[in-house]
């Protein structure tokens, strides 16, 4: 799971990583309402940055300073649903600029091969790091971190020196210690700073001194740990998932989108898979990957047929039930319910094998709009017939 800027700022000031302060806003008067906070703090300057989750958005123009707070609202309703990589903003990061002296990269991510988290560190910060590591893969500095005492103090000064970081170095190794701390108290499977950067600040007296900050922060938790960690869910970002997919996890479906327009309803993952496989033997594309678990209810039949049928390309479904703990009537019953309710109908061809696949059969037959097969090379090759007659 991806999380917005913003919350990776917040696990990282959790472990007591230096974060510049912000605030988000969703709407270009809430950000004038931020920036006008910040000057009255001594601001010189904000910094305006678009909350999605994709990078580059400094390049593709979602990060844009501002030196008043009447320009942070210009700018802020600029950013405000622009589209970037495909995807509207719709809030955005108000802090004060930072006045950068020279950008770093530091990350750490889960090495899986490798069986430990690795470290990866350059000078070319502020860049996107695929670029670093393919025109110029040596100005990138690597390093396990231990695998039970995490990464140790000899290993972040190692690194601190090789980006040049020495007059730095105590700041260094507490930022690096600290992006380990974030990873494992998250179950993160990356914590990406990027850029680290060596800031000038003048203090209240006219004073110049220059600090290590984190200016941009990414994190990716593991999503299969997220039941570990209650608390972040609630960072999923909803703006910016697709609703078919919100509302497959909340009904507890395995649902993937496809390109095709055969829609599949299937229990059990390894058979979802092959029938997908004998659709596209058939000649036809299947338009979804679907998981209806075991035990499926009729209700929940009946949600996994509003998924299927919420994407348009869909012109047949297939359903494919091998009755094991799922009963092959309560299927079928969720099948009927389903089809009495929905507002598009396109052919449907079932297959139900197994646990009351006569009950199941008894209550389907009859039932205008569903046709039966016999086997499971025969409903496929009806729906494939019926996609193809629909197309
Ligand atoms: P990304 O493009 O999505 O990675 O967004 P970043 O937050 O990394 O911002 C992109 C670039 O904008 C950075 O590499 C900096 O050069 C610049 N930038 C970001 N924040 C500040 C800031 O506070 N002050 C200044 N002067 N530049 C900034
Ligand atoms: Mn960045």
């Amino acid at each position: 799971m991806k999380i917005q800027e913003a919350d990776a700022k917040s696990l990282l000031a959790a472990q007591g990583l230096p974060v510049p302060p912000w605030t988000v806003a969703r709407d270009p008067a809430a950000a004038r309402r931020a920036a006008e906070r910040l000057f009255a703090e001594g601001a010189d300057a904000v910094v305006i940055k678009a909350q999605v989750l994709v990078g580059g958005r400094g390049k593709a123009g979602g990060v844009k300073l501002a030196k008043d707070a009447a320009e942070a609202e210009a700018v802020a309703s600029r950013i405000l649903g622009m589209d970037i990589k495909g995807i509207t903003v719709v809030k955005v990061l108000v802090a004060p600029a930072a006045d950068i002296v020279k950008e770093f990269y530091l990350a750490c991510v889960l090495d899986r091969a490798a069986r430990r988290v690795l470290f990866m560190g350059s000078a070319e910060g502020g860049v996107e790091i695929e670029q670093v590591a393919h025109s110029d893969p040596d100005a990138i500095r690597t390093i396990h971190a231990h695998p039970h005492l995490g990464l140790l103090d000899f290993q972040a000064r190692w690194l601190g020196f090789e980006l040049g970081l020495g007059a730095h170095l105590k700041e260094f190794v507490a930022i690096a210690k600290g992006l380990y701390a974030t990873m494992i108290a998250n179950d993160a499977d990356l914590v990406e700073i990027n850029p680290l950067a060596i800031v000038r600040e003048r203090a209240a007296d006219g004073t110049v001194s220059e600090h290590l900050q984190c200016l941009d922060a990414k994190v990716t938790l593991d999503d299969s740990a997220l039941d570990r960690h209650p608390g972040l869910e609630a960072l999923r970002d909803l703006d910016e998932e697709d609703p078919v997919d919100v509302q497959a996890r909340h009904e507890g479906l395995s649902f993937i989108r496809l390109e095709g327009d055969i829609g599949c309803m299937v229990n059990g993952a390894g058979l979802a898979m092959t029938t997908m496989d004998l659709v596209k033997r058939a000649g036809g594309q299947p338009a979804n990957f679907l998981d209806i678990g075991g035990g499926a209810k009729s209700d929940k039949v009946a949600v996994a047929m509003g998924l299927i049928l919420s994407d348009p390309s869909v012109k047949a479904i297939l359903v494919n039930i091998f009755g094991g703990i799922a009963r092959g009537d309560e299927v079928a019953r969720g099948l009927v319910e389903a089809r009495a309710e929905q507002k598009r109908v396109v052919p449907l061809v079932v297959r139900i094998v197994g646990t009351n696949a006569d009950l199941a059969a008894e209550v389907l037959r009859g039932v205008p709009g569903i046709e039966a097969a016999s086997s499971l090379d025969d409903a496929v090759e009806k729906a494939v017939a019926a996609a193809k007659a629909a197309a």
